[in-house]
């Protein structure tokens, strides 16, 4: 059995909220341990999802664009110019993470190890926590923990490979790959603006985000329950009828696309289908990867959802009720307050939480060279 390593911090989750969480770690001069996870649990994350970010200044290809170009001004670079000039850029998750973990390994090799592997357990010791992964055994007395969330997908019936058919979830994947099926009001409602939506859920969220897309844009809305009975107040069926919102209970039998990834229509099994050009998945979370933060007895969000939906109660530096265990990310969310499941949410609590750890840290050192003295 191999000896447990010991780090300053450890980082669990290589998505948005723990590049940022390692980044600031080694940055500060903390000796990292950053577990950014398996393929499998990237591909069951929120991290890979997000195809072109364009809610946040800042992250846009403008400003790089105009760097290169400005470089190309001489005759003999026109040809590049023109290419580059043509180019869509875009900036995605995959992108920020990939670079970050260059920037580590380039710049700060000394301070951080990174490790391709899920951690499997955490644990309370009595100067902190102790990780495990398949390979090893890690020890540090905070940890951060940035697992992330995953949504409900809407499934409908389709042949699997032996033929037989299945209630799967797959038919919306390629339209959530060319960001025609939406997540995130916040950072995709925009794209809607000029064009048909049809919000896909049942519940008092799925109209709440219905209105807000009608009331913002003034675009036609549909809510479609696929086969599932809706939940909503009297009220919201009037605010439906008076805003033109049809609500359509029949299950979808297809998501119809106009080319690779582009959504143009929806059949069902008896309603006629309809023609829309975005579809708004307002089904509600799947799966809270707080299963470490359970193992080490963290307070979860209370509510009537089942433990394995809510997420991870944290204050506003980040921690959760376990001192020296921080939550981030959309896996996370203060008490009393709205989710913000969101790239820069999950950026500013990493910073919160890693400058507290280095706070905290720096603190005992204090201490110990006036009780030396
Ligand atoms: C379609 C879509 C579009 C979006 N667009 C935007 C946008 O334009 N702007 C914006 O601000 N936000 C956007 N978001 C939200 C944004 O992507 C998330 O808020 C962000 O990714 C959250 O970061 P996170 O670190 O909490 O989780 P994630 O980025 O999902 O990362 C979680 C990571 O944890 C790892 N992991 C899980 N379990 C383990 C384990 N046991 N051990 C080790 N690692 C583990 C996974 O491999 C994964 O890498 C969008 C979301 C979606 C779904």
């Amino acid at each position: 059995m191999k000896s447990t390593q010991r780090f300053d911090i450890i980082v669990i989750g290589g998505g948005i909220g723990g590049s940022a969480a390692a980044l600031r770690a080694a940055q500060n001069n903390l000796t990292t341990l950053f577990l950014i996870g398996s393929k499998a649990s990237k591909l069951r994350s929120r991290s890979q999802w997000v195809v072109n970010i364009d809610n946040m200044i800042g992250f846009h290809e403008g400003i790089i664009k105009d760097q290169v170009l400005a470089s190309l001004r001489r005759a003999n670079h026109q040809e590049a110019a023109a290419l580059i000039e043509g180019q869509h850029y875009h900036i995605n998750n995959r992108a920020i993470i990939k670079n970050t973990l260059e920037r580590l390994q380039a710049d700060y090799a000394d301070a951080v190890t990174i490790i391709l592997e899920d951690c499997k357990t955490t644990q309370r010791v009595d100067d902190g926590f102790v990780a495990t992964t398949e390979s090893g055994s890690y020890q540090a007395p905070a940890v951060v923990l940035a697992t992330g969330i995953m949504d409900e997908q809407p499934h409908i019936q389709v042949h699997d490979k032996s033929g037989n058919i299945i209630d799967s979830p797959r038919a919306i994947y390629p339209f959530a790959n060319r960001e025609t099926a939406l997540y995130c009001i916040r950072c995709e409602g925009h794209l809607t603006r000029d064009d048909a939506v049809a919000v896909i859920g049942q519940s008092g969220t799925t109209a709440e985000v219905a209105f807000m897309l009608h009331e913002r844009y003034g675009n036609p809305v549909y809510i479609l329950t696929n086969g599932d009975e809706p939940t909503l107040s009297e009220t919201t069926h009037e605010l439906c009828t008076a805003y033109g919102i049809e609500i359509i209970r029949d299950s979808i039998t297809d998501f119809v696309s106009a080319g690779v990834g582009q959504l143009c229509g929806v059949t069902f099994t008896n309603h006629p289908p309809i023609r829309i050009k975005f579809a708004m998945i307002a089904m509600g979370t799947y799966r809270v990867y707080n299963d470490l933060a359970q193992q080490v007895m963290a307070n979860l969000i209370a509510g009537d959802l089942p433990p394995e939906q809510r997420q991870i109660a944290i204050s506003h530096k980040g921690e959760t009720s376990v001192p020296n265990f921080f939550a981030i990310g959309d896996a996370a969310r203060l008490i009393d307050e709205p989710t913000m499941k969101q790239i820069y949410t999950a950026q500013e609590y990493a910073v919160r939480a890693v400058d507290t750890i280095d706070h905290r840290r720096r603190r005992k050192m204090r201490a110990a060279a006036l009780a030396h003295d």
